[in-house]
Protein backbone atom coordinates (compact mmCIF):
# COMPACT_ATOMS: atom_id res chain seq x y z
CA UNK A 1 0.00 0.00 0.00
CA UNK A 2 1.59 3.17 -1.09
CA UNK A 3 1.21 5.96 1.26
CA UNK A 4 0.89 9.27 -0.08
CA UNK A 5 0.81 11.73 2.88
CA UNK A 6 -2.03 13.89 1.85
CA UNK A 7 -0.72 14.09 -2.05
CA UNK A 8 -2.61 14.98 -4.61
CA UNK A 9 -1.80 15.29 -8.39
CA UNK A 10 -0.42 17.82 -10.21
CA UNK A 11 0.08 16.60 -13.96
CA UNK A 12 0.72 13.37 -15.33
CA UNK A 13 2.42 11.88 -18.21
CA UNK A 14 2.17 8.57 -20.46
CA UNK A 15 4.05 6.49 -17.66
CA UNK A 16 4.65 9.05 -14.83
CA UNK A 17 2.27 11.05 -12.58
CA UNK A 18 3.52 14.48 -10.81
CA UNK A 19 2.73 14.64 -7.07
CA UNK A 20 2.57 16.99 -4.19
CA UNK A 21 2.82 15.67 -0.60
CA UNK A 22 2.41 18.79 1.53
CA UNK A 23 4.34 21.05 -1.53
CA UNK A 24 7.03 18.33 -2.20
CA UNK A 25 7.03 17.51 -5.24
CA UNK A 26 7.81 13.96 -6.93
CA UNK A 27 7.38 12.00 -9.89
CA UNK A 28 6.24 8.33 -9.69
CA UNK A 29 6.25 6.07 -12.44
CA UNK A 30 2.64 5.08 -13.54
CA UNK A 31 1.74 2.05 -13.00
CA UNK A 32 4.22 1.72 -9.63
CA UNK A 33 5.66 -1.55 -8.74
CA UNK A 34 3.89 -3.86 -6.25
CA UNK A 35 5.80 -4.15 -3.27
CA UNK A 36 8.23 -1.04 -3.50
CA UNK A 37 7.79 2.53 -3.41
CA UNK A 38 9.74 5.22 -5.68
CA UNK A 39 10.15 8.83 -5.80
CA UNK A 40 11.79 11.19 -8.09
CA UNK A 41 11.88 14.27 -5.99
CA UNK A 42 11.54 17.51 -8.41
CA UNK A 43 13.28 21.08 -7.40
CA UNK A 44 9.61 22.13 -6.03
CA UNK A 45 8.56 22.63 -2.33
CA UNK A 46 12.20 23.38 -0.42
CA UNK A 47 13.24 26.42 1.11
CA UNK A 48 16.35 27.30 -0.61
CA UNK A 49 16.89 30.11 -2.66
CA UNK A 50 18.07 30.70 -6.60
CA UNK A 51 19.92 29.27 -7.83
CA UNK A 52 19.38 26.26 -5.35
CA UNK A 53 15.44 26.81 -5.66
CA UNK A 54 14.14 25.19 -3.87
CA UNK A 55 14.44 21.88 -3.15
CA UNK A 56 18.27 20.72 -3.42
CA UNK A 57 19.35 18.40 -0.98
CA UNK A 58 23.26 18.90 -1.30
CA UNK A 59 25.38 20.37 1.22
CA UNK A 60 28.17 19.89 -1.48
CA UNK A 61 26.78 22.99 -3.87
CA UNK A 62 27.10 26.09 -1.56
CA UNK A 63 23.85 26.21 -0.33
CA UNK A 64 22.58 27.58 3.10
CA UNK A 65 23.42 23.78 5.09
CA UNK A 66 20.17 25.54 7.31
CA UNK A 67 17.84 25.49 3.84
CA UNK A 68 19.29 21.93 2.40
CA UNK A 69 18.23 20.12 6.49
CA UNK A 70 14.92 21.74 5.96
CA UNK A 71 14.42 20.29 2.62
CA UNK A 72 15.90 16.92 3.73
CA UNK A 73 13.07 17.06 6.39
CA UNK A 74 10.40 17.47 4.19
CA UNK A 75 11.64 14.99 1.78
CA UNK A 76 11.57 12.29 4.54
CA UNK A 77 7.80 13.32 5.25
CA UNK A 78 6.73 13.00 2.12
CA UNK A 79 8.22 9.56 2.38
CA UNK A 80 5.70 8.60 5.53
CA UNK A 81 8.93 9.40 8.10
CA UNK A 82 11.86 7.33 6.19
CA UNK A 83 15.29 7.38 6.91
CA UNK A 84 17.52 7.25 4.09
CA UNK A 85 20.92 5.41 3.13
CA UNK A 86 23.10 6.82 0.56
CA UNK A 87 26.39 7.03 -0.86
CA UNK A 88 29.61 9.08 -1.73
CA UNK A 89 28.91 9.21 -5.58
CA UNK A 90 32.91 9.27 -7.09
CA UNK A 91 30.88 8.57 -10.78
CA UNK A 92 32.56 5.27 -11.14
CA UNK A 93 30.87 1.07 -11.02
CA UNK A 94 30.73 0.23 -7.27
CA UNK A 95 27.53 -1.21 -5.76
CA UNK A 96 26.99 -1.02 -2.25
CA UNK A 97 24.98 -3.44 -0.52
CA UNK A 98 23.28 -1.71 2.65
CA UNK A 99 21.82 -2.79 5.82
CA UNK A 100 20.81 0.39 7.66
CA UNK A 101 20.31 4.06 7.38
CA UNK A 102 23.31 6.05 7.25
CA UNK A 103 26.48 6.82 5.00
CA UNK A 104 27.46 3.06 2.99
CA UNK A 105 30.25 4.04 1.67
CA UNK A 106 32.19 5.05 -1.95
CA UNK A 107 30.07 3.85 -4.60
CA UNK A 108 27.33 4.82 -7.27
CA UNK A 109 24.45 2.36 -6.67
CA UNK A 110 22.81 0.94 -3.12
CA UNK A 111 20.79 -2.65 -3.17
CA UNK A 112 19.03 -3.94 -0.06
CA UNK A 113 16.78 -6.59 1.50
CA UNK A 114 15.74 -4.43 3.93
CA UNK A 115 12.70 -2.34 4.25
CA UNK A 116 11.87 0.47 6.77
CA UNK A 117 14.48 2.94 4.78
CA UNK A 118 14.40 4.04 1.53
CA UNK A 119 18.05 4.34 -0.76
CA UNK A 120 18.57 7.16 -2.18
CA UNK A 121 20.92 9.48 -4.82
CA UNK A 122 21.58 12.80 -5.55
CA UNK A 123 21.25 13.49 -9.40
CA UNK A 124 21.52 16.90 -11.40
CA UNK A 125 21.44 15.56 -14.81
CA UNK A 126 22.87 11.93 -14.21
CA UNK A 127 20.26 9.09 -15.03
CA UNK A 128 18.71 7.49 -11.86
CA UNK A 129 17.41 4.00 -12.11
CA UNK A 130 15.14 2.11 -9.22
CA UNK A 131 15.65 -1.49 -9.78
CA UNK A 132 12.83 -3.63 -7.82
CA UNK A 133 13.59 -7.31 -7.27
CA UNK A 134 10.95 -10.24 -7.80
CA UNK A 135 7.93 -10.08 -5.38
CA UNK A 136 10.07 -7.01 -4.07
CA UNK A 137 12.86 -8.55 -1.98
CA UNK A 138 15.54 -6.95 -3.44
CA UNK A 139 15.60 -3.11 -4.31
CA UNK A 140 18.50 -0.68 -5.45
CA UNK A 141 18.95 2.40 -6.57
CA UNK A 142 21.66 3.74 -8.96
CA UNK A 143 23.27 7.02 -9.96
CA UNK A 144 24.47 6.91 -13.51
CA UNK A 145 26.84 9.30 -15.70
CA UNK A 146 28.29 8.80 -18.75
CA UNK A 147 30.81 7.26 -16.77
CA UNK A 148 28.63 4.82 -14.79
CA UNK A 149 26.66 4.29 -17.81
CA UNK A 150 30.10 3.12 -20.29
CA UNK A 151 31.53 0.96 -17.00
CA UNK A 152 27.75 -0.55 -17.32
CA UNK A 153 27.36 0.13 -13.31
CA UNK A 154 23.45 -0.52 -13.59
CA UNK A 155 23.55 -4.01 -15.33
CA UNK A 156 26.26 -4.22 -12.55
CA UNK A 157 23.61 -3.60 -9.50
CA UNK A 158 20.81 -5.94 -11.57
CA UNK A 159 23.16 -8.48 -11.29
CA UNK A 160 23.81 -8.17 -7.59
CA UNK A 161 20.39 -8.26 -6.97
CA UNK A 162 20.20 -11.82 -8.58
CA UNK A 163 16.90 -13.31 -10.88
CA UNK A 164 17.46 -10.20 -13.29
CA UNK A 165 14.46 -11.73 -15.17
CA UNK A 166 12.16 -10.80 -12.73
CA UNK A 167 13.66 -7.35 -11.73
CA UNK A 168 11.98 -4.24 -13.26
CA UNK A 169 14.07 -1.67 -13.88
CA UNK A 170 12.26 2.57 -13.94
CA UNK A 171 14.85 5.13 -15.50
CA UNK A 172 14.01 8.41 -14.36
CA UNK A 173 14.19 12.24 -14.72
CA UNK A 174 17.76 12.93 -16.63
CA UNK A 175 19.55 14.59 -19.23
CA UNK A 176 17.97 13.03 -22.90
CA UNK A 177 19.56 13.45 -26.47
CA UNK A 178 17.60 16.23 -27.15
CA UNK A 179 19.86 18.44 -24.39
CA UNK A 180 22.81 16.40 -24.57
CA UNK A 181 25.81 16.68 -26.83
CA UNK A 182 28.78 15.65 -25.97
CA UNK A 183 32.44 14.87 -27.80
CA UNK A 184 32.57 13.73 -31.00
CA UNK A 185 35.23 11.07 -29.30
CA UNK A 186 32.29 10.05 -26.91
CA UNK A 187 30.24 9.87 -28.82
CA UNK A 188 31.67 7.29 -31.14
CA UNK A 189 32.49 5.29 -27.91
CA UNK A 190 29.33 4.96 -27.17
CA UNK A 191 27.97 3.84 -30.73
CA UNK A 192 31.03 1.40 -30.60
CA UNK A 193 29.76 -0.31 -27.15
CA UNK A 194 26.24 0.32 -27.25
CA UNK A 195 25.58 0.51 -31.40
CA UNK A 196 24.87 3.64 -33.32
CA UNK A 197 21.31 3.81 -32.66
CA UNK A 198 22.39 5.12 -28.92
CA UNK A 199 24.19 8.36 -30.68
CA UNK A 200 22.42 10.93 -33.14
CA UNK A 201 25.63 13.14 -34.29
CA UNK A 202 27.04 14.32 -31.35
CA UNK A 203 23.63 13.73 -29.28
CA UNK A 204 24.07 10.64 -26.56
CA UNK A 205 21.08 9.25 -25.16
CA UNK A 206 21.87 7.66 -21.65
CA UNK A 207 18.79 6.42 -20.85
CA UNK A 208 18.69 4.11 -24.63
CA UNK A 209 22.24 2.51 -23.31
CA UNK A 210 21.24 2.31 -19.70
CA UNK A 211 18.02 0.51 -21.21
CA UNK A 212 19.83 -1.50 -23.68
CA UNK A 213 22.62 -2.43 -21.09
CA UNK A 214 19.85 -3.33 -18.39
CA UNK A 215 18.27 -5.83 -21.44
CA UNK A 216 22.40 -7.49 -21.77
CA UNK A 217 21.94 -8.45 -18.59
CA UNK A 218 17.84 -10.24 -18.50
CA UNK A 219 15.89 -7.78 -16.51
CA UNK A 220 12.91 -8.65 -17.29
CA UNK A 221 10.85 -4.92 -17.42
CA UNK A 222 12.81 -2.07 -18.31
CA UNK A 223 10.38 1.51 -18.21
CA UNK A 224 11.88 4.79 -19.10
CA UNK A 225 9.79 7.27 -17.69
CA UNK A 226 10.91 10.13 -20.73
CA UNK A 227 11.50 13.04 -18.88
CA UNK A 228 14.24 15.61 -19.73
CA UNK A 229 15.76 17.53 -16.97
CA UNK A 230 16.99 20.04 -20.03
CA UNK A 231 13.73 20.04 -21.40
CA UNK A 232 11.76 20.56 -17.68
CA UNK A 233 13.87 23.42 -15.53
CA UNK A 234 10.65 23.82 -14.16
CA UNK A 235 11.07 20.57 -12.56
CA UNK A 236 14.24 19.72 -12.03
CA UNK A 237 18.11 20.85 -11.04
CA UNK A 238 19.82 20.73 -14.83
CA UNK A 239 23.83 20.95 -14.53
CA UNK A 240 23.44 21.65 -18.25
CA UNK A 241 21.58 24.33 -18.47
CA UNK A 242 22.03 26.29 -15.24
CA UNK A 243 26.09 25.39 -14.90
CA UNK A 244 27.64 23.93 -11.84
CA UNK A 245 25.66 26.44 -9.72
CA UNK A 246 22.83 24.16 -9.38
CA UNK A 247 21.41 21.92 -6.88
CA UNK A 248 20.82 18.33 -6.89
CA UNK A 249 17.37 16.50 -7.16
CA UNK A 250 17.03 13.04 -5.01
CA UNK A 251 15.89 10.10 -6.18
CA UNK A 252 14.90 6.78 -3.56
CA UNK A 253 13.57 3.84 -3.86
CA UNK A 254 11.95 1.78 -0.64
CA UNK A 255 10.57 -1.95 -0.03
CA UNK A 256 7.33 -1.86 1.58
CA UNK A 257 5.82 -4.31 4.17
ZN1 LIG B 1 15.67 17.75 -23.45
Amino acid sequence: MKNRVESETRESGANWTLYSARGVEYVAPEPEPEGAQIWFFTRRGGVSKAPFDSLNISTAVPDEPEAVFENRDRIRTAMDGRDSAWIRQVAGDGVAWVRETGLAGEADALVTEEEGFALVVAIADCVPVALVGGEARTVGMVHSGWRGTIAEISAKAAREMGDTGALRAYIGPCIRQCCYEVSEELAERFAGRFGPEVVEGRYLSLPDAIRQNLEEAGVGEVHDLGLCTGCRPDLFFCHRKQGPRTGRNLAAVARLS
